[in-house]
C-alpha cells in the first residue's frame, strides 16, 4: 500500500522541476546534468533522468527517486518527503494509519520514572536535601523544573513498586536499565540516593 503511494508520487513528480529548485541543470540529450548538491565538485556529475524519474550523482552516489532526493537534500525522513511531494501533486497521503511506535511503552515508562523522580525531589525528606543542594549550586528553581531534574530515593525498590503499580512490565524496566534483580530474585532500583537528569531528543 505504502509502496504503491511512494511509486505513484515518484512517477508523477516532475523531477527536473524538483531538482531545479536546488541545482542548476543543463540539458544533455535525454538527461539533465548539474553540480552535485551533496558533494563539492567543479564538473557536473549529478544526472537527472526525467524518463526514469531518477536524480543521481555519479560521484558520491547520493540521490535517487524524487522522494529520496528530497529527503536527502532537506534532511528529512522519506515519509516527510513523500508527504510534501504528495501535497504538491494533490495525492491523498497520511490517511494511511501510521504505524504505532514500537518503543511507545518505553517512552511511557521513562516518563513515569521521570515524574516519580521529580516528585521525590520536592516531596521526600532526602529529596528536599538534594533540592537544597541544587539551589546552593545556583540552579534556579525554573531550571530545575525545565530540565525535569529529579531525585532517586534511597529505598531499595521505590521506583520498582511505583512502575509496577502503573502496570509496567518488569522486563521493560530491566531492559531500560532502571531495575535489576538480585541473587535472591528480588527486584531493586538501579538508581538510588542520587539526583537524576532525564536525557531527551528534540522530539520528546
Ligand atoms: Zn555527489
Amino acid at each position: 500500500m505504502q509502496d504503491n503511494i511512494y511509486q505513484q508520487i515518484n512517477e508523477q513528480t516532475d523531477i527536473v522541476a524538483l531538482v531545479s529548485e536546488y541545482v542548476d541543470l543543463t540539458k544533455r540529450g535525454k538527461n539533465y546534468m548539474g553540480l552535485c548538491p551533496f558533494h563539492d565538485e567543479k564538473s557536473p556529475s549529478f544526472s537527472v533522468s526525467p524518463e526514469k524519474h531518477i536524480a543521481l550523482c555519479f560521484g558520491c552516489k547520493k540521490g535517487g527517486s524524487p522522494i529520496t532526493f528530497l529527503s536527502q537534500i532537506k534532511n528529512i525522513s522519506a515519509h516527510q518527503a513523500a508527504k510534501e511531494l504528495a501535497d504538491k501533486l494533490g495525492i491523498a497521503f497520511g490517511e494511511t494509519k501510521t504505524v504505532e511506535d514500537p518503543n511507545k511503552q518505553y517512552y511511557q515508562l521513562m516518563t513515569d520514572a521521570s515524574n516519580f523522580y521529580q516528585f521525590a525531589l520536592k516531596n521526600s525528606e532526602s529529596g528536599k536535601l538534594a533540592y537544597q543542594y541544587l539551589v546552593d549550586r545556583k540552579l534556579e528553581p525554573d531550571l530545575i523544573d525545565h530540565f525535569e531534574i529529579g531525585f532517586a530515593p534511597d529505598q531499595i525498590d521505590s521506583l520498582y513498586k511505583m512502575l509496577k503499580s502503573k502496570k509496567h512490565s518488569v522486563s521493560d524496566m530491566m531492559t531500560l536499565g532502571l531495575v535489576k534483580q538480585n541473587e535472591q530474585g528480588h527486584y531493586y532500583d538501579v538508581f538510588r540516593n542520587r539526583i537524576t537528569f532525564p536525557i531527551k531528543d528534540e522530539q520528546a
